[in-house]
């Protein structure tokens, strides 16, 4: 008898001719952007709320054109790329804690953003579920999805977040005074909070400060002036949550010193990356990052003058 496999393709030759392929149509969108991590007793899960397209040349700071360019071509990466915009969510077993949110449904930077709420239940979880907030900073990409059409995403939440990133965001005054292009972000920031703040549901906290029994807020300042990192520690496991520490990670691993037009304070910013670089690398600690690609989750390692991404391997824990 001939091999099952060799029968199959007879009979499929005969049956077929050119124009009954399928011809199916190409589906585009991706598998559900979650991913599960252990990190001791506590579950961590990624969430993925799309991707933002970067043109590195017209945004970074404090670098030449022809270094941007150079290191864009050796990470095989266009002058315009697609930057992954990353939530993480925190189960420690007593509490759910979710740390950014995405941009929500606005659609101010692009329509393929927005999915933090609907990965979140593919996750598993209800936005019900959410005990607590916790903010890396106010810009519309972590902001964002705190808010629906219909209003609060996260009925049962509180917001936490540094109290000089919610006090910058929240003034009219700051906002009159801030470079034009950062002017939309006060609004879009007041916007997002107001039903959190009118709830008596934000709790903003002040520098370096214990949130819940293996969670603590770290400051990395200059980003934003509350810009802040989690350290998430549980038995003997450390995630650290950064944020924007680096936007273009394939320039600055290597360029600690680069900065980007949405730093508020750009000397600060790049002090504050090389610090939490040199911080994680010493340590070998895993770290969250907003714009690295979905998962975001990787270890620092020295190389040169400054450093390299090594991303996490898939399924490890
Ligand atoms: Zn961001």
């Amino acid at each position: 008898m001939k091999p099952l496999f060799i029968r199959s393709v007879a009979l499929a030759l005969t049956l077929t001719t050119a124009s009954t392929w399928a011809n199916a149509p190409k589906q585009h969108f991706q598998a559900p952007g979650f991913y599960r991590l252990a990190l001791g007793d506590f579950e961590v899960t990624a969430l993925n709320d799309g991707t933002l397209d970067l043109a590195p040349k017209q945004l970074l700071t404090n670098v030449s054109q022809a270094l941007v360019s150079e290191k864009l071509e050796q990470a095989f990466l266009d002058d315009e790329y697609p930057a992954s915009v990353n939530a993480y969510l925190i189960n420690t077993g007593e509490k759910l804690v979710l740390i950014d949110t995405g941009t929500g449904s606005s659609g101010i930077f692009s329509p393929a953003l927005g999915m933090v709420i609907s990965n979140l239940k593919s996750a598993g979880y209800a936005p019900e579920q959410v005990d607590e907030i916790y903010f890396t900073h106010l810009h519309p990409d972590h902001v964002g999805g705190l808010i629906t059409d219909t209003g609060m995403a996260f009925p049962n939440a509180i917001i936490r977040a540094d109290k000089r990133e919610i006090d910058y965001w929240t003034s009219d005054e700051m906002a009159s005074e801030a470079f034009a292009g950062h002017r939309p972000f006060f609004e879009f920031a007041k916007t997002s909070l107001a039903s959190y703040l009118e709830n008596g549901r934000v709790k903003p906290f002040q520098g370096e400060t214990i949130l819940l029994p293996g969670i603590k807020s770290v400051p990395a300042t200059g980003h934003t002036h509350g810009h802040t990192t989690y350290s998430i520690t549980s038995e003997d496991k450390e995630l650290l949550i950064w944020g924007d520490v680096t936007h273009v990670g394939a320039v600055q691993f290597s360029h600690p010193e680069v900065t980007i037009v949405f730093d508020t304070d750009s000397t600060q910013a790049a002090k504050a990356r090389e610090s939490v670089f040199a911080e994680v690398a010493k340590q070998h600690t895993l770290v969250a990052a907003a714009h690295q690609p979905f998962p975001g989750l990787g270890f620092l390692r020295e190389a040169g003058n400054g450093y390299e991404f090594v991303a996490f391997p898939y399924g490890g824990e």
